[in-house]
Formats: C-alpha cells, structure tokens, sequence
C-alpha cells in the first residue's frame, strides 16, 4: 500500500510528456549511440531517465536504471543488446526516475557506483523541490557502494570512461559521464530536450552551477560528441549550446532584473528566448530569483 501511495504521488508531480501514467504500457526502446554504447528510453510510460549501456569485453556499464518496477522491461531490452551480465551501474544523480531501479538491481549484487551526495540523499527521505514528492530512503542495498567527489576514471576495453562532478548544478550529486575514446557523453539532467529545466534547489542545486555544468560539457565536446541527455533524444555540441544560451538569458537577465529592484513581469518581458514545454517561463524566473534570494 505504501508503495501504491508513493507511486500516485510519483504520477501526480512529475512532468507527463508522455502518453500514458501508467507502468503497463512502458516500452524500453534501444538505440545505437556508438560501436559500443547504446541509449534505452522508455516510452509510453511516467517520465524517466535515459539509460546508457556500455558494452566492455566481460560485461556490462549501465548508467542510471529508470524505476524497480520497469526491471523486467530494462532486462529484455539490455539482453537486445548483450547477453554479458551487468558488472556495473553508475547513477548520474539521485533522482527516483534514473535511481529507483537501484532497488532491483542492488538486490542483485551489481555495484553502484555515484557521487558522494547521491549516497548521502539516498539514505534519507529527500522532498523534491517544487513539489509535493517525497523520495524515501532507499534500503542498504540499493545505495552506492563506490562514491567519488570531483573526478574518477575508469579503464575497461581500451576506454577511458570520466565521471566529471562539475559542483552543484541540477542537484548537489551530478555526474557527467565522458566516454572519452568513444567520445560520448551522458549528461544526465545536466542537459534535457523537454523544455524548461528542473534545478532542485531543495537538494543542493544551483542555477548558476547549472550553467557552469552546460559550459563544461561544451568545454567536454566537439563537433563529433555523441551526447545522450537525461530526457530526449541523442543530441550534439550545437543542441547543448543552444540549450545554454537559452538557460543563460534567463539567469544572467534574471539576476540583472532582481538587482536592479525589476518586477516579476519586467524581468520576464526582458528575456527574449524561451523553451517550449510544460514548465513555463514565469516558474523557471521564480525558481532562479528563489535561489538568488537564497544564495
Ligand atoms: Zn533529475
């Protein structure tokens, strides 16, 4: 019962860009990203994080696992992709739809490997910002058991894969994983295609990290960068630009507005761009003049 309750909340508070709220109708869709690296989106189902896969010599890498409940789907749809077992998970940050499925898949013994801060979180009850959603603390087994502060390397198959903690930004945990031989990037929420993007400042995020992490991917990135976003499809350097320099608008004419005493609908006459999207332009300038006030 409880769970049902947590899931209702789940449904209730999460941005719907699909067609459907309900676990059943969840597809797992693969995509080749390079050689070796593939994307699983869901589709028709509640908002979740793209999983990425890399396929090294003796298993599996997969990054972020959606939610528990969609473990058998997550299964069928890796085994598309290879019948190596799962050796490793990475969490690009703490958030129930990439880290829920942490519950299915800690119970089977696979490591998991995050940020210092997605351990921290995981082990308390977290409320998200802007919302009513309470995230529970996640048994033992679901935690990460390998965590890191600002940079980790790991070596598997002639690929060097860098897990980039650029500071607080989406959340106070992101990762930003760079597969640098294969030169792919999953970017986690650092970088969405829905529209307006989520900062949780009730969990250690910041608008201006926000951006300083977009300005580090671009930095990571050259023409030829594969970057899978935490929502949407793959993207490259110039989607993530534009991305920025509208988030950048936004904050810079926001910060400059709020000095200078502006009203809410001055500061928001002032930015010329915007995302198209559920979340609108008067609650992304609310949300950065929040952390303002609170900086
Ligand atoms: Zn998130």
């Amino acid at each position: 019962m409880k769970k049902a309750i947590f899931l209702f909340f789940i449904l209730i508070n999460s941005i719907t860009y699909s067609q459907s709220d309900s676990f059943d109708d969840v597809r797992e869709v693969v995509s080749l990203v390079s050689d070796n690296i593939y994307m699983i989106s869901s589709v028709d189902g509640p908002i979740a994080g793209n999983i990425g896969v890399f396929v090294s010599k003796d298993g599996l890498i997969v990054i972020d696992d959606q939610y528990e409940i969609n473990e058998g789907k997550i299964l069928n749809a890796i085994s598309e992709i290879s019948t190596l077992p799962i050796k490793l998970i990475i969490n690009t940050h703490f958030h129930f739809d990439h880290s829920d499925g942490n519950k299915a898949f800690g119970k089977l013994d696979i490591p998991i490997y995050a940020h210092k801060n997605v351990r921290k979180r995981l082990n308390r009850n977290s409320v998200l910002f802007g919302s009513n959603t309470l995230m529970e603390k996640y048994p033992e087994e679901a935690l990460p058991s390998l965590t890191y502060s600002s940079l980790m390397s790991l070596h598997d198959s002639g690929e060097e894969i860098q897990l980039y903690n650029f500071g607080k930004g989406h959340t106070d945990g992101d990762t930003v994983i760079f597969f640098k031989n294969s030169n792919v990037i999953h970017a986690g929420d650092s970088f969405v295609t829905y529209g307006y993007p989520y900062v949780d400042l009730n969990n250690g995020g910041s608008f201006k990290g926000f951006l300083n992490i977009l300005n580090m991917i671009i930095s990571l990135s050259d023409n030829n960068t594969k970057i899978i976003p935490g929502h949407g499809p793959v993207s490259d350097i110039n989607d993530v630009i534009k991305f920025r320099d509208i988030v950048r608008e936004h904050i810079n004419k926001t910060i400059q507005g709020f000095s200078n005493g502006n009203s809410l609908n001055e500061i928001i006459y002032s930015i010329k761009s915007s995302f198209e999207g559920d979340r609108t332009k008067e609650d992304f300038v609310k949300a950065i003049i929040f952390d303002l006030k609170n900086d």
